[in-house]
């Protein structure tokens, strides 16, 4: 799907023309056309230069996902790209690490932090976030229970959903997120993550009696945006499809 140009050269534009097609097609394929919505295309451009960022951004996007708090203040501080990319939307997706929120509250134009994946976490923003900023949050939901994932368990969705509303005003619950387990089968069914994950919203959305169209649903990256739109999904973080591989 990504294309390579002459000697080796990525051309993002033309990634990015190509990640939109198909979540075009997803939105049409979604059963009953239970929305039209496109979802919103964060590009995870983590290990990824300025440059490429710069690439995408005069390509015409604008949300970007960092995984690692340095690697985002590094990029978000830089004078030029800031200078050339003004509009651009910062998301934190990476693991949060209590000793690192007052590190990512310096970052400039920070639209959301994805990964608020437990009490802890959402309290510390709540005490060490100036009175009068909010941050836009997402709950990270361990969906596939594995252990060395981080994440609220799913049975626990709806009661801390309920503490960040109530305790944590700062933050701004936009809605759950996920990675899952890579690689499903899709002969062998429906991806268990994203059903979970469907289950989790409206658990949220019941409990808080909030509409759940209003409940945004952070699932699908490179491999999977595709099926996750399909299922529902209204925000996908897609990396190597649009900057190429990721030199581990
Ligand atoms: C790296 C990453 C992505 C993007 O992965 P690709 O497979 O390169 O699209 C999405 N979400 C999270 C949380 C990630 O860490």
């Amino acid at each position: 799907m990504m294309k390579i140009m002459a000697e080796g050269v990525i051309d993002i534009a033309a990634n990015l023309k190509t990640v939109q097609a198909v979540m075009t097609d997803a939105v049409a394929a979604r059963p009953n056309q239970a929305t039209d919505k496109m979802p919103t295309l964060v590009a995870v451009s983590k290990k990824k230069s300025v440059l490429m960022i710069k690439g995408a951004y005069d390509a015409g996007q604008r949300h970007f996902g960092e995984n690692y708090v340095k690697e985002l203040l590094y990029k978000a501080k830089d004078v030029d790209l800031a200078k050339l990319c003004p509009d651009i939307k910062w998301h934190f997706i990476g693991h949060l690490q209590k000793n690192k929120i007052s590190q990512l509250m310096n970052c400039p134009r920070l639209h959301m932090v994805e990964t608020i994946s437990s009490y802890e976490v959402a309290d510390s923003f709540q005490k060490k976030m100036k009175s009068d900023l909010t941050l836009n949050a997402m709950i990270q939901v361990n969906t596939s229970g594995e252990e060395r994932k981080s994440g609220i368990l799913p049975e626990q969705c709806a009661d801390f959903a309920q503490h960040i509303v109530e305790k944590c005003p700062k933050l701004i619950l936009r809605g759950v997120m996920t990675i899952g387990k890579p690689e499903h089968d899709y002969l062998c069914g429906p991806n268990p993550d994203f059903e979970c994950l469907i289950k989790c919203r409206e658990s949220i959305s019941e409990h808080l009696n909030i509409p759940v169209n209003e409940l945004d649903l952070s699932m699908g990256m490179s491999a999977d945006f595709k099926e996750a739109i399909i299922a529902g999904s209204s925000h996908i973080r897609v990396g190597s499809t649009i900057f190429g591989k990721r030199e581990n």
